[in-house]
């Protein structure tokens, strides 16, 4: 009797724990989301911040963002009620992100060391909890509903420490990990080559080499994006999209500047995949974009969060793009 009294009691107790913490979950999943949408009403024609990173190391300067401001970072853009978004969902207008909230993208160029960098512990490699994806992993293991996405543009032929961050005998560990964990690699040609500069064999050498190089650590890896080095468009913008040189064919989605602003929202008229413009991750520009979002919320995207209709301003119909094959309403 005493054992099955226990048994019962313990079985209430565990049953009130598992209660408890089933509503705590559940407010905890409620609750930003129902904050922020009664202070954001959707509008998925919104603007989105592409944010382009260099450098994470010390000190902090022009092309350089230290670990601890790249912190800092992430927790501005999460308590601002923003969300991971990879790339390439974004440019195929895949946005599946909670209610009320905006979607943010992260990019990294030129595969610096900070970046990526792995150490030995223990006899095994691990991140190094103070370069750019050991950061946004602890970042994501306490807070899961920011997202997991970054997508790196790499240089595979540069000399160090930019090629492969720099780490020569981890480039395929590091690259598997990178294309296995979901995050993205993208073309930034294959030594950082000015495309203003050079003929359309050159330019389509320097795609289609860097393509090539990156594929023999990650075969099956498709590369969707370019980030142009400088921002430089070669003389003809379709060198860059699609093409062929020897045995390796290159198709892009979406051609990436390096500056411009926050770009538009993928469901917009204005919306040119092969024109995406980028904000530069420093103290200034990013401080700035933030607190104009801040000032003026109408411009920002904010998820209705159904991923399958697009929910637009009242009288902005004609802002849509055509043939984005979804469902879009008004709002009231
Ligand atoms: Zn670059």
């Amino acid at each position: 009797m005493l054992l099955i009294g226990k048994l019962k009691a313990h079985r209430a107790w565990h049953g009130l724990v598992l209660s408890l913490r089933a509503c705590l979950l559940a407010c905890a999943l409620a609750w930003p989301v129902a904050v922020a949408a009664g202070e954001l009403p959707p509008n998925e024609l919104g603007r989105v911040m592409i944010l382009e990173y260099h450098k994470i190391d010390q000190p902090e300067e022009r092309w350089t963002r230290t670990p601890a401001n790249f912190r800092r970072d992430l927790e501005r853009l999460w308590e601002g009620g923003y969300r991971l978004v990879a790339l390439n969902d974004f440019v195929d207008g895949k946005i599946a992100i909670p209610r009320g909230t905006t979607p943010v993208i992260l990019t990294f160029d030129d595969s610096s060391p900070g970046q990526f960098k792995l150490i030995e512990k223990n006899g095994e490699w691990v991140v190094d909890p103070d370069c750019a994806v050991g950061i946004l992993e602890a970042f994501e293991r306490r807070h899961p509903e920011f997202g997991h996405a970054a997508t790196f543009f790499v240089l595979p032929g540069a000399d160090p420490p930019n090629r492969l961050f720099n780490q020569k005998e981890l480039a395929t560990r590091k690259l598997q990990y990178l294309a296995s964990r979901g995050y993205e690699i993208g073309n930034h040609t294959l030594w950082h080559a000015n495309l203003a500069k050079y003929p359309e064999r050159v330019v389509r050498q320097q795609i289609a080499t860097a393509q090539e190089w990156i594929q023999r650590h990650v075969p099956t890896y498709r590369i969707r994006t370019l980030a142009l080095p400088m921002g430089a468009y070669p003389s003809n913008i379709r060198w860059t999209i699609e093409g062929a040189e020897g045995q390796i064919s290159y198709r892009h989605d979406a051609i990436l500047m390096v500056a411009g602003g926050a770009a538009p929202s993928p469901f917009a008229r204005a919306f040119d995949p092969y024109h995406l413009p980028r904000i530069q991750a420093l103290e200034s520009e990013l401080g700035r974009w933030l607190s104009y979002f801040e000032k003026n919320p109408q411009e920002r995207y904010v998820s209705d969060g159904d991923p399958g209709v697009i929910t637009v301003p009242a009288g902005s119909m004609d802002k849509v793009k055509r043939s984005i094959g979804m469902k879009v309403v008004e709002r009231p």
